[in-house]
């Protein structure tokens, strides 16, 4: 995100000398220089978790057990008030600590039940604890704060997407990515700190909220209702979602016995082609979870569904983990295969998340791969016919083949190559490595890194492993190189039928037709 890593980058030169918007200090900050070098035996948590594409992106000293976040959301005002507890445990001695936190006004905030000094600077929040923190102890930070949260614009090329805790006519809607969650709540916002959540999240009386995991209660007091959401299963920052608004929803079980809560916007409902078309692809979940446990193992989470607002300029879909939001846009064409897409993400992206961002191949390869195993589920085309139609049609001198998928611009971290090249690096590895290794590398990808987070070189590590073969020559061909992989795939079919042609032409249609309206 160009923006937050311009805004980033301007202060970390000047923790201190920033104008900060709220000082409330019993204790001088240190300065940047310090970071890291500490005083005595305590020191300050580095400001970012070291990922080379967002370098302020989480903090270090800590580790992030659990968010409980309390709050109330005025759909008048757009004001979003409340009070996050975060349980955390440090992993270094910390006199000093960051939190991530763009926007909204602060009014209190404690350690460890004591009121501790904090400054603003960007979006770091410096905290300066009453009593220093010793490695491996418990660190309790409640936060209150209230404001109109902070949008994001995500850069796609020359266009951006509106993203983060976005206003909508009758509620709001939360999703984005890299680093949005820290636009309404305190957090360590990078995918390596996983953790559960609570949301308890008040509403006027006759709205509902929609979030992770698990309803647990609903309570109406006057003209206000409260929505208790948990979600137990360690999940990444930006995968948390309160979406606020008037939903119908369904709860139903599928055959394998996973708990789905759908919500969906009765105006869409209404709409004689859109509503169809949306039940359509929702009452398929069930059916798109099997074919994907049966190619990747068992799905990763206790429960499942869908959030579709209508929201007309929420551009993209997000794998929100355990129930990701749709744009209306997906709909009346190929909806079927977003939802592939996001579910294919929840072991690809939130059970396995990303280690660093450069690595977002691993996310979206994967799940553009996933569109394609459930295309050939469907009887339209293989993930071989996908890849020869690509091979074929996209000439050698055209810039798709100049992206480094590997390493992608920060600008353009979801361009469509990381989409189509990455699925075609998959394909690239079936064919080198066989069919039966390549599914036992998908699975045991999941198998290992689940819970956490993965790197591309531990991809390759394990591709290698499994299979006996040495891969840095395909690897560094489809991933790491500015120029078409020359066709060496030895199970590649000389020609694709005309039939799998036509159909992967109308999927790529409605690929390109979405990576138009935004992202997914
Ligand atoms: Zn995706």
């Amino acid at each position: 995100m160009t923006r937050s890593t311009r805004t980033r980058a301007a202060v970390t030169a000047s923790v201190v000398a920033a104008t900060t918007t709220a000082l409330t200090l019993s204790a001088p900050l240190a300065s940047a220089h310090d970071h890291g070098r500490g005083r005595g035996h305590f020191t300050a948590g580095a400001p970012g978790v070291g990922d080379r594409y967002y370098p302020l992106a989480g903090n270090g000293g800590y580790d992030v057990r659990h968010y409980d976040i309390t709050g109330t959301y005025d759909p008048a005002t757009d004001v979003w008030s409340a009070t996050t507890v975060i349980s955390a445990r440090a992993t270094a001695n910390l006199y000093r600590f960051d939190l991530d936190f763009d926007g909204m006004t602060i009014s209190s905030l404690a350690v460890n039940g004591k009121p501790a000094a904090w400054s603003r600077v960007g979006a770091e929040l410096v905290v300066v604890p009453k009593h220093k923190v010793k490695a491996g102890s418990a660190i309790t930070i409640r936060a209150t704060y209230t404001g109109v949260p902070k949008e994001f614009l995500l850069p796609l090329g020359d266009t951006t997407l509106r993203t983060g805790f976005m206003a909508t006519d009758d509620g709001a809607t939360v999703a984005g990515q890299p680093d949005v969650a820290a636009g309404w709540f305190p957090v360590n916002d990078h995918p390596r700190d996983k953790a559960a959540y609570d949301f308890h999240v008040t509403v006027p009386r006759g709205l509902g909220v929609v979030a992770n995991g698990f309803l647990v209660g609903q309570h109406t007091q006057g003209s206000a209702t409260r929505f208790d959401w948990h979600a137990p299963e360690p999940m990444a920052s930006y995968l948390a979602t309160i979406d606020i608004g008037q939903w119908d929803v369904r709860q139903s079980t599928t055959l394998s016995g996973l708990p789905v809560y759908d919500a969906v916007d009765p105006d869409l409902l209404t709409d004689p082609t859109l509503g169809p078309s949306i039940n359509a692809s929702l009452a398929r979940q069930g059916e798109i979870v099997g074919v994907l446990s049966s190619a990747f193992g068992k799905y990763p989470f206790a429960t499942v569904g869908a959030i579709v607002d209508d929201q007309d300029d929420l551009g993209f879909a997000l794998e929100t983990q355990t129930r990701p939001v749709y744009s209306k846009y997906f709909w009346p064409d190929g909806g079927d295969s977003v939802i592939a897409h996001e579910l294919a993400h929840q072991w690809y992206g939130d059970y396995v998340a990303l280690e660093q961002w450069q690595d977002i191949w691993l996310n979206e390869g994967w799940a553009t791969y996933a569109e394609w195993i459930w295309g050939e589920h469907e009887g339209f085309f293989t993930p071989q016919d996908a890849f020869d139609f690509y091979y074929a049609e996209i000439p050698d001198d055209d810039a798709f083949w100049d992206f480094v998928v590997g390493e992608p611009p920060h600008d353009d971290l979801f361009g469509n190559p990381v989409y189509i090249r990455g699925g075609m690096t998959l394909q690239a590895l079936r064919n080198r490595v066989g069919d039966d290794a390549f599914w036992q590398i998908a699975r045991q990808w999941v198998q290992e890194q689940g819970g956490g987070t993965g790197t591309t070189a531990q991809f390759i590590a394990l591709a290698e492993r499994v299979s006996g073969q040495q891969l840095d020559d395909l690897f560094d061909a489809w991933l790491f190189t500015g120029s078409k992989p020359a066709a060496t795939s030895p199970l590649a079919r000389s020609a694709v039928a005309p039939k799998d042609i036509a159909a992967v032409r109308t999927w790529d249609e409605q690929f390109t037709k979405r990576l138009s309206v935004g992202r997914y």
